[in-house]
């Protein structure tokens, strides 16, 4: 089963915080998104390769670790996946980045396909995929379907807030994909928002609302 690493640090459980808060505008909101993503970054990469690395110091010859040029592809879940790239990409310059757009249909809550573009070599590379918000995981469980069919093979799921129901229909789905989110909240409404949550995501980060 996969594993669902809740980062509770202290630092990130007050960002948090002040993002569920109603009162917190799009630009303090994108802020703190961002600096949550580079805080998650350090725990969803603790398991990555390194490779020898020959490097002179000023003192001595040494052979020292470093990361694989072509390990990571950000993949945000547009549009609200898009908050957490700024972060990854200011710990890992040299990832790149795979675009994944869906809405949910509101009826049948489905999410339907509307653009996808992958960076050719994303077989290689460790997929991070950004969904901030798991509610019901249909989303998130589509867009790990989408680069599992690309031929990825590392995949890990980066949220911010969830439900027990999302998490539990990824862990059901694909046992080999690790959760990182950062609060599970108690329920979701009819609407499948997540109550408490901290509202829609993308209308925060981009004032839409
Ligand atoms: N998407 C959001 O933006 N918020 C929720 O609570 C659920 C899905």
């Amino acid at each position: 089963m996969s594993k669902v690493h809740l980062l509770d640090h202290p630092l990130i459980q007050h960002k948090v915080t002040i993002m569920r808060d109603k009162n917190t505008k799009p630009m303090e909101f994108r802020n703190l998104l961002k600096e949550i993503s580079m805080l998650m970054a350090y725990e969803i990469t603790r398991d990555m390769p390194l490779i020898d690395k020959e490097v002179e110091t000023p003192i001595a010859k040494g052979t020292f670790k470093t990361l694989e040029n072509r390990s990571i592809a950000i993949c945000p879940v547009l549009r609200a996946g898009l908050g957490m790239v700024d972060g990854l990409l200011a710990i890992y310059p040299n990832a790149k980045v795979g675009h994944i757009g869906m809405y949910r249909d509101p009826e049948t809550l489905q999410p339907v396909d509307y653009y996808c573009k992958l960076p050719v070599d994303i077989e290689e590379r460790m997929a991070i995929i950004c969904e901030p918000m798991l509610a019901t995981g249909v989303s998130a469980n589509h867009a790990i379907e989408i680069l599992k069919k690309a031929g990825c093979k590392n995949i890990k799921l980066m949220d911010l807030v969830g439900e027990t129901e999302g998490v539990e229909l990824i862990q059901k789905n694909h046992p080999d994909v690790d959760i990182f989110i950062c609060a599970i909240d108690k329920e979701l409404n009819e609407h499948a928002y997540i109550v408490p949550g901290l509202g829609d995501c993308g209308d925060r980060l981009f004032g839409t609302k």
